[in-house]
Protein backbone atom coordinates (compact mmCIF):
# COMPACT_ATOMS: atom_id res chain seq x y z
CA UNK A 1 0.00 0.00 0.00
CA UNK A 2 1.58 3.39 -0.58
CA UNK A 3 0.18 6.88 0.67
CA UNK A 4 -0.63 9.66 -1.59
CA UNK A 5 -0.81 13.80 -1.17
CA UNK A 6 -3.29 15.06 0.88
CA UNK A 7 -6.38 16.76 -0.08
CA UNK A 8 -9.13 18.66 1.92
CA UNK A 9 -12.10 16.96 0.14
CA UNK A 10 -12.13 13.29 -1.59
CA UNK A 11 -15.12 13.13 -3.42
CA UNK A 12 -15.58 9.70 -4.68
CA UNK A 13 -17.99 9.46 -7.72
CA UNK A 14 -18.07 12.05 -10.37
CA UNK A 15 -21.76 11.81 -11.71
CA UNK A 16 -23.86 14.55 -11.12
CA UNK A 17 -23.40 15.51 -7.47
CA UNK A 18 -19.41 14.59 -7.13
CA UNK A 19 -19.34 16.95 -9.77
CA UNK A 20 -21.76 19.52 -9.17
CA UNK A 21 -19.88 19.60 -5.49
CA UNK A 22 -16.74 20.36 -7.39
CA UNK A 23 -17.67 23.12 -8.66
CA UNK A 24 -19.48 24.11 -5.72
CA UNK A 25 -16.19 23.70 -3.76
CA UNK A 26 -14.30 26.04 -6.22
CA UNK A 27 -16.52 28.75 -6.00
CA UNK A 28 -17.36 28.90 -1.81
CA UNK A 29 -13.63 27.29 -1.10
CA UNK A 30 -11.24 28.51 -3.81
CA UNK A 31 -8.56 27.52 -1.54
CA UNK A 32 -9.15 24.40 -1.03
CA UNK A 33 -7.84 20.61 -2.73
CA UNK A 34 -10.36 18.10 -3.91
CA UNK A 35 -9.24 14.94 -5.43
CA UNK A 36 -12.82 13.62 -7.39
CA UNK A 37 -12.56 9.64 -7.89
CA UNK A 38 -15.04 8.60 -10.83
CA UNK A 39 -14.71 4.51 -11.04
CA UNK A 40 -15.97 4.62 -15.37
CA UNK A 41 -13.65 5.57 -17.80
CA UNK A 42 -15.51 9.20 -17.79
CA UNK A 43 -17.03 11.61 -15.85
CA UNK A 44 -21.12 12.01 -15.63
CA UNK A 45 -22.11 8.69 -17.67
CA UNK A 46 -24.78 9.75 -20.09
CA UNK A 47 -27.88 11.68 -18.68
CA UNK A 48 -29.78 14.83 -19.42
CA UNK A 49 -30.45 15.94 -15.87
CA UNK A 50 -33.96 18.60 -16.01
CA UNK A 51 -35.17 20.27 -13.28
CA UNK A 52 -37.76 23.02 -12.58
CA UNK A 53 -35.33 26.20 -12.14
CA UNK A 54 -36.94 27.46 -8.57
CA UNK A 55 -35.07 23.88 -7.50
CA UNK A 56 -31.76 25.58 -6.93
CA UNK A 57 -31.00 27.45 -4.35
CA UNK A 58 -30.55 31.18 -5.01
CA UNK A 59 -27.08 31.55 -3.77
CA UNK A 60 -26.07 28.58 -6.02
CA UNK A 61 -27.01 30.56 -9.11
CA UNK A 62 -23.42 32.01 -9.88
CA UNK A 63 -21.60 28.57 -10.16
CA UNK A 64 -24.84 27.09 -11.23
CA UNK A 65 -26.05 28.60 -14.01
CA UNK A 66 -22.59 28.20 -16.20
CA UNK A 67 -23.57 24.26 -16.48
CA UNK A 68 -27.17 24.91 -17.73
CA UNK A 69 -27.88 23.74 -21.78
CA UNK A 70 -31.09 24.46 -21.98
CA UNK A 71 -34.37 26.43 -20.64
CA UNK A 72 -37.44 26.99 -21.07
CA UNK A 73 -40.41 29.38 -19.49
CA UNK A 74 -42.57 26.61 -18.76
CA UNK A 75 -43.26 23.08 -19.94
CA UNK A 76 -47.02 21.09 -20.70
CA UNK A 77 -48.34 17.91 -18.71
CA UNK A 78 -51.36 15.69 -20.99
CA UNK A 79 -53.77 13.67 -19.29
CA UNK A 80 -56.80 11.80 -21.30
CA UNK A 81 -58.96 14.32 -19.46
CA UNK A 82 -56.26 17.18 -18.54
CA UNK A 83 -53.85 19.27 -20.13
CA UNK A 84 -51.84 21.88 -18.20
CA UNK A 85 -48.91 24.56 -19.51
CA UNK A 86 -46.94 24.71 -15.69
CA UNK A 87 -46.15 28.10 -15.75
CA UNK A 88 -42.52 27.32 -13.74
CA UNK A 89 -39.15 27.67 -15.43
CA UNK A 90 -37.65 24.06 -16.21
CA UNK A 91 -33.66 23.34 -17.63
CA UNK A 92 -31.37 20.67 -18.38
CA UNK A 93 -28.04 19.97 -17.65
CA UNK A 94 -26.34 17.70 -19.99
CA UNK A 95 -23.53 14.98 -18.99
CA UNK A 96 -21.49 16.27 -22.12
CA UNK A 97 -21.68 19.88 -20.80
CA UNK A 98 -21.14 18.96 -16.92
CA UNK A 99 -17.96 16.57 -18.26
CA UNK A 100 -16.77 19.40 -20.30
CA UNK A 101 -17.06 22.33 -17.36
CA UNK A 102 -15.51 19.72 -14.53
CA UNK A 103 -12.44 18.53 -16.69
CA UNK A 104 -12.03 22.06 -17.65
CA UNK A 105 -12.42 23.24 -13.66
CA UNK A 106 -9.10 21.09 -13.28
CA UNK A 107 -7.52 22.34 -15.69
CA UNK A 108 -7.76 19.92 -18.80
CA UNK A 109 -9.43 20.61 -22.45
CA UNK A 110 -7.70 24.34 -22.47
CA UNK A 111 -9.65 25.47 -19.38
CA UNK A 112 -8.60 28.02 -16.96
CA UNK A 113 -8.26 25.42 -14.11
CA UNK A 114 -7.39 25.79 -10.95
CA UNK A 115 -3.49 24.63 -10.63
CA UNK A 116 -3.42 21.67 -9.58
CA UNK A 117 -6.55 22.40 -6.64
CA UNK A 118 -9.14 19.93 -8.32
CA UNK A 119 -7.47 16.33 -9.62
CA UNK A 120 -9.53 14.44 -11.36
CA UNK A 121 -8.84 10.31 -11.61
CA UNK A 122 -11.09 8.53 -13.93
CA UNK A 123 -11.50 4.91 -14.42
CA UNK A 124 -10.45 4.73 -10.88
CA UNK A 125 -12.50 2.61 -8.49
CA UNK A 126 -12.13 4.33 -4.64
CA UNK A 127 -12.73 2.34 -1.61
CA UNK A 128 -14.00 4.67 1.53
CA UNK A 129 -11.78 3.81 4.57
CA UNK A 130 -12.97 6.20 6.96
CA UNK A 131 -14.30 9.54 7.24
CA UNK A 132 -11.04 10.91 6.15
CA UNK A 133 -9.42 8.52 4.32
CA UNK A 134 -9.77 6.83 0.69
CA UNK A 135 -8.03 4.21 -1.45
CA UNK A 136 -7.23 4.31 -5.05
CA UNK A 137 -7.52 1.57 -7.45
CA UNK A 138 -7.35 -0.78 -4.02
CA UNK A 139 -3.63 0.00 -3.58
CA UNK A 140 -3.25 3.95 -3.07
CA UNK A 141 -4.53 5.34 0.18
CA UNK A 142 -5.23 9.23 0.46
CA UNK A 143 -6.20 10.98 3.61
CA UNK A 144 -8.17 14.21 3.65
CA UNK A 145 -9.92 16.47 5.88
CA UNK A 146 -13.62 14.84 4.59
CA UNK A 147 -15.10 12.07 2.12
CA UNK A 148 -17.70 13.08 0.30
CA UNK A 149 -19.62 9.77 -0.84
CA UNK A 150 -21.72 10.84 -4.15
CA UNK A 151 -21.31 7.41 -5.15
CA UNK A 152 -24.95 7.38 -6.11
CA UNK A 153 -28.32 5.49 -5.81
CA UNK A 154 -27.96 1.42 -5.44
CA UNK A 155 -27.61 0.24 -9.01
CA UNK A 156 -30.69 -1.33 -11.23
CA UNK A 157 -31.54 -4.65 -9.64
CA UNK A 158 -30.46 -3.83 -6.25
CA UNK A 159 -33.75 -3.30 -3.68
CA UNK A 160 -35.81 -0.72 -5.01
CA UNK A 161 -37.84 0.66 -1.69
CA UNK A 162 -41.32 1.11 -3.12
CA UNK A 163 -40.70 0.34 -6.51
CA UNK A 164 -39.02 1.76 -9.65
CA UNK A 165 -38.58 4.39 -11.89
CA UNK A 166 -37.18 3.10 -15.84
CA UNK A 167 -36.07 5.21 -18.43
CA UNK A 168 -35.39 4.66 -22.28
CA UNK A 169 -34.82 7.92 -23.67
CA UNK A 170 -33.83 8.37 -27.67
CA UNK A 171 -32.56 11.68 -28.80
CA UNK A 172 -33.40 12.73 -32.78
CA UNK A 173 -32.42 15.26 -35.42
CA UNK A 174 -35.54 16.02 -37.43
CA UNK A 175 -35.78 16.74 -41.36
CA UNK A 176 -38.13 19.81 -40.22
CA UNK A 177 -39.06 21.81 -37.40
CA UNK A 178 -40.17 20.27 -34.20
CA UNK A 179 -43.74 21.48 -33.66
CA UNK A 180 -43.33 22.05 -29.77
CA UNK A 181 -41.13 24.66 -28.19
CA UNK A 182 -41.49 23.72 -24.86
CA UNK A 183 -41.23 20.00 -22.85
CA UNK A 184 -43.70 17.86 -22.49
CA UNK A 185 -42.52 16.62 -19.29
CA UNK A 186 -45.64 13.63 -18.85
CA UNK A 187 -47.62 12.78 -22.05
CA UNK A 188 -50.12 10.06 -20.23
CA UNK A 189 -51.22 7.31 -22.75
CA UNK A 190 -54.92 6.19 -21.95
CA UNK A 191 -54.14 2.93 -21.52
CA UNK A 192 -51.88 2.42 -18.24
CA UNK A 193 -52.57 -1.53 -17.95
CA UNK A 194 -48.87 -1.95 -17.42
CA UNK A 195 -48.33 0.23 -14.86
CA UNK A 196 -47.82 4.48 -14.94
CA UNK A 197 -46.42 5.25 -17.83
CA UNK A 198 -46.04 8.24 -19.95
CA UNK A 199 -43.80 9.83 -22.58
CA UNK A 200 -41.36 12.80 -21.62
CA UNK A 201 -40.43 15.35 -24.41
CA UNK A 202 -37.79 17.98 -24.28
CA UNK A 203 -37.32 20.00 -27.30
CA UNK A 204 -33.26 20.55 -27.27
CA UNK A 205 -33.27 22.89 -30.61
CA UNK A 206 -35.83 23.73 -33.62
CA UNK A 207 -35.11 20.56 -34.88
CA UNK A 208 -33.71 18.23 -32.04
CA UNK A 209 -35.66 16.07 -29.36
CA UNK A 210 -35.33 14.33 -26.48
CA UNK A 211 -38.33 11.32 -26.13
CA UNK A 212 -37.61 9.24 -23.45
CA UNK A 213 -40.17 6.75 -22.20
CA UNK A 214 -40.84 6.50 -18.32
CA UNK A 215 -42.40 3.85 -16.49
CA UNK A 216 -42.68 3.91 -12.54
CA UNK A 217 -43.06 -0.12 -11.68
CA UNK A 218 -42.09 -3.16 -9.24
CA UNK A 219 -40.27 -4.44 -11.49
CA UNK A 220 -36.54 -2.52 -12.98
CA UNK A 221 -37.46 -3.82 -16.50
CA UNK A 222 -38.15 -1.26 -18.71
CA UNK A 223 -40.74 -2.47 -21.44
CA UNK A 224 -38.79 -1.63 -24.52
CA UNK A 225 -41.25 -2.35 -27.33
CA UNK A 226 -43.70 -0.13 -25.39
CA UNK A 227 -40.98 2.37 -25.26
CA UNK A 228 -40.44 1.95 -29.36
CA UNK A 229 -44.09 2.44 -29.90
CA UNK A 230 -44.99 5.05 -27.89
CA UNK A 231 -41.74 7.31 -29.18
CA UNK A 232 -42.95 5.79 -32.95
CA UNK A 233 -46.21 7.49 -32.24
CA UNK A 234 -45.32 10.96 -31.00
CA UNK A 235 -42.65 11.09 -34.07
CA UNK A 236 -45.67 10.05 -36.45
CA UNK A 237 -47.93 12.86 -34.37
CA UNK A 238 -45.23 15.53 -34.64
CA UNK A 239 -45.13 15.17 -38.58
CA UNK A 240 -41.49 16.56 -38.07
CA UNK A 241 -40.36 14.63 -41.88
CA UNK A 242 -37.47 11.62 -41.18
CA UNK A 243 -36.02 11.69 -37.92
CA UNK A 244 -32.51 10.19 -37.25
CA UNK A 245 -31.89 8.97 -33.93
CA UNK A 246 -28.56 10.71 -32.33
CA UNK A 247 -28.13 9.93 -28.85
CA UNK A 248 -29.74 7.33 -26.71
CA UNK A 249 -30.09 7.22 -23.23
CA UNK A 250 -31.24 4.78 -20.39
CA UNK A 251 -31.53 4.04 -16.76
CA UNK A 252 -33.60 2.34 -13.75
CA UNK A 253 -34.06 4.50 -10.25
CA UNK A 254 -34.51 3.05 -7.23
CA UNK A 255 -37.65 4.54 -5.17
CA UNK A 256 -37.24 6.65 -2.94
CA UNK A 257 -33.94 7.92 -3.42
CA UNK A 258 -30.59 8.16 -0.86
CA UNK A 259 -28.51 11.27 -0.60
CA UNK A 260 -24.96 11.49 -0.12
CA UNK A 261 -23.49 10.73 3.00
CA UNK A 262 -21.09 12.86 4.69
CA UNK A 263 -18.30 13.05 7.26
CA UNK A 264 -17.59 15.33 10.27
CA UNK A 265 -15.93 18.44 8.37
CA UNK A 266 -17.04 22.02 8.12
CA UNK A 267 -18.29 21.54 4.46
CA UNK A 268 -19.48 17.80 5.49
CA UNK A 269 -21.47 18.75 8.25
CA UNK A 270 -23.18 21.75 6.18
CA UNK A 271 -24.63 18.63 3.95
CA UNK A 272 -25.22 16.55 6.79
CA UNK A 273 -27.17 19.20 8.73
CA UNK A 274 -28.80 20.31 5.35
CA UNK A 275 -30.10 16.41 4.56
CA UNK A 276 -31.32 16.21 8.21
CA UNK A 277 -33.15 19.41 8.37
CA UNK A 278 -34.95 18.02 4.98
CA UNK A 279 -35.51 15.03 6.84
CA UNK A 280 -39.44 15.55 7.60
CA UNK A 281 -40.06 16.10 3.67
CA UNK A 282 -37.38 12.80 2.11
CA UNK A 283 -40.19 11.14 4.37
CA UNK A 284 -43.26 12.50 3.20
CA UNK A 285 -41.75 12.02 -0.11
CA UNK A 286 -40.56 8.34 0.59
CA UNK A 287 -44.30 8.32 1.86
CA UNK A 288 -45.93 9.07 -1.52
CA UNK A 289 -43.48 6.81 -2.99
CA UNK A 290 -45.90 4.05 -0.77
CA UNK A 291 -48.77 5.34 -1.83
CA UNK A 292 -47.67 5.37 -5.35
CA UNK A 293 -46.60 1.75 -5.58
CA UNK A 294 -49.10 0.07 -2.34
CA UNK A 295 -51.73 1.77 -1.67
CA UNK A 296 -53.00 2.01 -5.52
CA UNK A 297 -53.23 -0.22 -8.14
CA UNK A 298 -51.01 -0.14 -11.66
CA UNK A 299 -53.26 0.78 -13.73
CA UNK A 300 -54.86 3.89 -11.20
CA UNK A 301 -51.49 5.96 -10.70
CA UNK A 302 -51.93 7.95 -13.35
CA UNK A 303 -54.60 9.29 -11.24
CA UNK A 304 -52.12 10.70 -8.68
CA UNK A 305 -50.20 12.64 -11.08
CA UNK A 306 -53.10 14.03 -12.91
CA UNK A 307 -54.59 15.11 -9.43
CA UNK A 308 -51.51 16.53 -8.74
CA UNK A 309 -51.31 18.77 -11.62
CA UNK A 310 -55.00 19.55 -11.23
CA UNK A 311 -55.16 20.88 -8.25
CA UNK A 312 -52.24 22.41 -7.23
CA UNK A 313 -51.13 26.17 -8.18
CA UNK A 314 -47.50 26.86 -9.49
CA UNK A 315 -46.05 28.51 -6.09
CA UNK A 316 -46.74 24.55 -4.33
CA UNK A 317 -45.59 22.28 -7.16
CA UNK A 318 -42.02 24.14 -7.42
CA UNK A 319 -42.14 23.94 -3.41
CA UNK A 320 -42.73 20.16 -3.87
CA UNK A 321 -40.27 19.73 -6.54
CA UNK A 322 -37.81 21.95 -4.91
CA UNK A 323 -38.69 20.08 -1.55
CA UNK A 324 -39.35 23.48 -0.04
CA UNK A 325 -43.23 22.32 0.96
CA UNK A 326 -44.94 23.62 4.02
CA UNK A 327 -47.23 21.34 5.86
CA UNK A 328 -50.05 23.43 4.33
CA UNK A 329 -48.75 22.07 0.83
CA UNK A 330 -48.61 18.74 2.34
CA UNK A 331 -51.94 18.83 3.34
CA UNK A 332 -53.24 20.40 -0.07
CA UNK A 333 -51.46 16.92 -2.01
CA UNK A 334 -53.22 14.62 0.72
CA UNK A 335 -56.20 16.01 0.92
CA UNK A 336 -58.72 13.84 -0.94
CA UNK A 337 -55.86 11.64 -1.91
CA UNK A 338 -55.79 9.01 -3.77
CA UNK A 339 -58.79 9.12 -5.66
CA UNK A 340 -59.21 5.52 -6.05
CA UNK A 341 -58.21 1.99 -5.96
CA UNK A 342 -57.38 1.39 -2.31
CA UNK A 343 -55.43 -1.26 -0.84
CA UNK A 344 -55.46 0.23 2.86
CA UNK A 345 -54.47 -3.32 4.18
CA UNK A 346 -51.65 -3.82 1.36
CA UNK A 347 -50.19 0.00 2.36
CA UNK A 348 -49.86 -0.40 5.99
CA UNK A 349 -48.21 -4.46 5.46
CA UNK A 350 -45.80 -2.51 3.24
CA UNK A 351 -44.24 -0.38 6.23
CA UNK A 352 -42.82 -3.98 7.21
CA UNK A 353 -42.07 -5.93 4.14
CA UNK A 354 -42.67 -4.62 0.53
CA UNK A 355 -45.35 -6.31 -1.09
CA UNK A 356 -45.07 -7.58 -4.53
CA UNK A 357 -47.76 -6.73 -7.43
CA UNK A 358 -50.90 -5.86 -5.99
CA UNK A 359 -53.71 -8.36 -7.38
CA UNK A 360 -55.47 -7.22 -10.45
C1 LIG B 1 -31.49 8.42 -18.14
C2 LIG B 1 -31.59 9.14 -16.82
C3 LIG B 1 -32.21 10.39 -16.77
C4 LIG B 1 -32.33 11.06 -15.56
N1 LIG B 1 -32.95 12.26 -15.51
C5 LIG B 1 -33.06 12.90 -14.34
C6 LIG B 1 -33.66 14.16 -14.26
O1 LIG B 1 -34.12 14.66 -15.26
N2 LIG B 1 -33.72 14.80 -13.08
C7 LIG B 1 -33.22 14.21 -11.94
O2 LIG B 1 -33.26 14.81 -10.86
N3 LIG B 1 -32.67 13.00 -11.98
C8 LIG B 1 -32.58 12.33 -13.15
N4 LIG B 1 -32.04 11.12 -13.19
C9 LIG B 1 -31.61 10.56 -11.97
C10 LIG B 1 -30.19 10.92 -11.88
O3 LIG B 1 -29.39 9.91 -12.40
C11 LIG B 1 -29.81 11.14 -10.54
O4 LIG B 1 -30.64 12.13 -10.01
C12 LIG B 1 -28.37 11.59 -10.52
O5 LIG B 1 -27.59 11.00 -11.53
C13 LIG B 1 -27.85 11.21 -9.22
O6 LIG B 1 -26.56 11.69 -9.17
P1 LIG B 1 -25.50 10.96 -8.33
O7 LIG B 1 -24.25 11.74 -8.52
O8 LIG B 1 -26.01 10.73 -6.96
O9 LIG B 1 -25.41 9.52 -8.98
P2 LIG B 1 -24.76 9.14 -10.34
O10 LIG B 1 -24.99 10.19 -11.36
O11 LIG B 1 -25.21 7.76 -10.59
O12 LIG B 1 -23.20 9.13 -10.02
C14 LIG B 1 -22.58 8.25 -9.13
C15 LIG B 1 -21.20 8.00 -9.71
O13 LIG B 1 -20.41 7.36 -8.74
C16 LIG B 1 -19.61 6.43 -9.40
N5 LIG B 1 -19.16 5.46 -8.42
C17 LIG B 1 -19.92 4.59 -7.72
N6 LIG B 1 -19.16 3.87 -6.88
C18 LIG B 1 -17.89 4.32 -7.04
C19 LIG B 1 -16.66 3.98 -6.43
N7 LIG B 1 -16.57 3.05 -5.47
N8 LIG B 1 -15.54 4.63 -6.83
C20 LIG B 1 -15.60 5.60 -7.78
N9 LIG B 1 -16.75 5.95 -8.40
C21 LIG B 1 -17.89 5.34 -8.02
C22 LIG B 1 -20.51 5.85 -10.48
O14 LIG B 1 -19.77 5.25 -11.51
C23 LIG B 1 -21.26 7.10 -10.92
O15 LIG B 1 -20.63 7.75 -12.01
C24 LIG B 1 -31.86 10.45 -14.39
C25 LIG B 1 -31.23 9.21 -14.45
C26 LIG B 1 -31.10 8.56 -15.64
C27 LIG B 1 -30.43 7.21 -15.65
Amino acid sequence: MTSAAEFDYSVVGGGLQGCLLAHALAWHRPEATVLLVERADELCGNHTWSFHETDVAEQARSWFDPLVTHRWPGYRVRFSTLSRRVNISYATITSDRLREATLSLAGGAGGPGRAGRLVVRTGESCEILSPTAVRLGGTTDVSCRAVLDCRGRAEAGSPGGAGYQTFIGHEYETAQRWPASEPTVMDVPADQAAGFEFLYELPLGPDRVLLEYTRFHEEPACDESRAVSLIAARLAEADAGSAKLIRSERGCLPMPELVARACPDRVAAEIASAAAEDRLRRGFTRFLNRLLFCLVRPEDRWKIFQRFYRVLPEERISRFYAHRFTFTDAARIMIGWPPMGLAPIRFARSFVSLPGPLPT
